[in-house]
C-alpha cells in the first residue's frame, strides 16, 4: 500500500502538465493549485481505503474538471422538460423578453432609481410601479419587497406586533421551503390564535376569538395542498365584514399573485389579488415569481394607511427591492396593463398553449430524435404552490427505459449532463419530455442534447 501511495504524483508535477498549465494562466495559479491539491488528496484517500491508485492522467483530468467547474457561473441555464410550469428548484418563472431587457438596462448602467428627472431632486424608487399596481389591483397603495415571505413578515410586524392574530387551524400551514405561518407570526412579534378545525372554520369561530388584544385576522391561501370533502372556510368578504364591525384589519396572503382568470384553461379558480382588494381586505400579499410571471419579489397592496405603516417600518429597508428586480417587475406588470399577458409572459404562454399545439411539437421532436421515441398524452402541472392537484392536458416525447442503456434513470442522468442540461420526468420506466415548459427557442438544444444522450452508452 505504501509503495502504491508513493506512485501518486506530486502537486508540482501535475501543475506543470497540460491542461493545468494553460488553465493556470486563465484562472490564476492559486485556484488551479488548490484544485490539484484536492485531486491528489482525493486519490490518496481512495488508495488508503483500499481503492485503485489513480493514474497521473486521471488526477490531472479530475483537477481540470474541478477548475472548470468552479469557473462556471451558477446557476446554469437548464431546459425544463418536466411539464411543471412554476418549478421552484428550476428558478420559478422565466421572464418575458421585455422584462429581461429592462433588467439588463438597469444593471448595465446608471438609472433614475431615486431621482426625479424633472426637478433633479430625490425621487421615489417605486412611484411608477405603485401606480401600475394600484391600477391593476384596484388598491389605494402598494409596496414591492424581496419576496412574499418578506411581505407577510413585514405586514404582520407593522400591523400586529405585540397583538394577537387570528388564523384558521387549516391555514396555520407550511408553504414551500421554511415558510411556516406560526413561525412567521412569532418572528413578527404577534401571537397566533388558532380557531376552528383543520377542515372546517366559520366566521363565527373568528368572531368568538376577537378580544381587545386582536391585531389582525389573517387568511392564508392553501397554495400547495388541497383539503377535499367536508370543508369550509369563510370568504374574504365575511372576514372583512367582521373586521369592520370590530375595528380589526384583515390580511390576506393569496400566494401566487395570479392576476388572470385561470378557469378558461380548465383549471379551478386561483385567488386573485384584485378580488381580495375588491372584497375589502386591508392588506393583500403575493409573490411576483409565481403566476404573476416576474422576477423574485413580493407585493403588498391595500389601504393607504396600512401600506403606509409597512413602508415606514424599519424592516422595509431590510426587505427593499433591488433596481434590477424593480425594472423586471415593472416590465412584467406592463404586459397586464396592455392586456398582452397571454402572449408576452412565458408562464401564461405555457398555460394557454393548446394540447393540439403541444402534440404537434412533441411529434416534430419524436421525428427528429427517431429510433424508439414516441409521443404520448401527458399531464402538465402549474407547480410552485399554485393550483395543487390540478393539471393541464399535454403531449410528451416518450423514450422507454428498456430501449436505452442504463434504463430511464440512466438516460435522465445523461440528459442532465449535457452542456445545456435537460431536466425530464420519469414515469413508469419511461423518460417523458413535455414541450409545454420548454421555451420554443430551446427546441434545437433539447433535440441535440437528447440525440447526444442517446448515443452515449
Ligand atoms: C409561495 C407562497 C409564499 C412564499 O412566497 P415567496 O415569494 O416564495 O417568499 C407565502 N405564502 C403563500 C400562500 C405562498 O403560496
Amino acid at each position: 500500500m505504501t509503495s502504491s501511495l508513493r506512485n501518486l504524483p506530486s502537486v508540482e508535477r501535475v501543475l506543470a502538465s497540460e491542461p493545468l498549465k494553460s488553465l493556470s494562466s486563465e484562472y490564476g495559479h492559486h485556484w488551479v493549485a488548490d484544485a490539484v491539491r484536492e485531486s491528489v488528496q482525493e486519490a490518496r484517500a481512495r488508495a488508503l481505503n483500499g481503492g485503485d491508485v489513480a493514474s497521473f492522467q486521471e488526477i490531472a483530468n479530475r483537477a481540470a474538471e474541478r477548475v472548470r467547474g468552479m469557473g462556471r457561473i451558477q446557476p446554469r441555464p437548464v431546459i425544463n422538460a418536466t411539464g411543471v410550469i412554476i418549478h421552484t428548484n428550476l428558478g420559478r418563472a422565466p421572464l418575458s423578453a421585455e422584462a429581461v431587457a429592462a433588467m439588463n438596462a438597469a444593471a448595465a448602467g446608471y438609472s433614475n432609481l431615486e431621482i426625479d428627472l424633472e426637478s433633479g431632486r430625490r425621487g421615489s424608487r417605486q412611484g411608477h410601479l405603485q401606480r401600475l399596481l394600484n391600477h391593476l389591483t384596484g388598491a389605494e397603495a402598494s409596496l414591492l419587497v424581496n419576496n412574499n415571505a418578506a411581505g407577510v413578515l413585514l405586514g404582520l410586524s407593522a400591523v400586529a406586533a405585540g397583538k394577537e392574530v387570528i388564523v384558521s387551524r387549516g391555514e396555520a400551514v407550511e408553504i414551500g421551503g421554511g415558510f411556516r405561518i406560526p413561525d412567521v407570526l412569532e418572528q413578527s412579534g404577534a401571537r397566533l390564535v388558532e380557531v376552528g378545525t383543520t377542515n372546517r372554520t366559520y366566521a363565527r369561530d373568528y368572531e368568538a376569538a376577537i378580544t381587545e388584544n386582536t391585531g389582525a385576522l389573517l387568511k392564508v391561501h392553501a397554495s400547495n395542498f388541497k383539503i377535499v370533502g367536508f370543508t369550509h372556510a369563510p370568504e374574504i368578504t365575511e372576514l372583512v365584514e367582521l373586521g369592520r364591525r370590530y375595528g380589526v384589519p384583515v390580511l390576506h396572503d393569496v400566494g401566487s399573485g395570479c392576476l388572470m382568470d385561470t378557469r378558461p384553461f380548465g383549471l379551478s379558480y386561483e385567488p386573485r389579488p384584485q378580488d381580495s382588494v375588491r372584497g375589502g381586505a386591508d392588506l393583500v400579499f403575493f409573490s411576483v415569481d409565481k403566476l404573476l410571471g416576474g422576477p423574485q419579489g413580493g407585493i403588498v397592496v391595500g389601504s393607504k394607511d396600512k401600506v403606509g405603516l409597512l413602508a415606514k417600518h424599519p424592516l422595509a429597508r431590510a426587505f427593499r427591492i433591488d433596481k434590477m428586480s424593480l425594472a423586471a417587475t415593472t416590465a412584467t406588470l406592463l404586459h397586464y396593463v396592455k392586456e398582452e399577458a397571454l402572449q408576452a409572459i412565458p408562464v401564461w404562454r405555457m398555460i394557454s398553449a393548446t394540447s393540439e399545439e403541444l402534440r404537434e411539437r412533441a411529434t416534430r421532436w419524436a421525428e427528429s430524435v427517431g429510433g424508439d421515441a414516441t409521443v404520448q398524452p401527458a399531464k402538465s402541472t402549474i407547480g410552485g404552490g399554485s393550483l395543487p392537484g390540478e393539471s393541464l392536458d399535454s403531449w410528451a416525447l416518450c423514450i422507454w427505459g428498456q430501449d436505452v442503456p442504463g434504463g430511464a434513470t440512466g438516460l435522465a442522468a445523461r440528459l442532465r449532463e449535457q452542456s445545456t442540461p435537460v431536466v425530464a420526468r420519469i414515469e413508469n420506466e419511461r423518460v417523458l419530455m413535455d414541450p409545454r415548459t420548454v421555451l420554443p427557442e430551446q427546441d434545437g438544444q433539447l433535440l441535440a442534447a437528447t440525440q447526444t444522450a442517446l448515443r452515449e452508452i
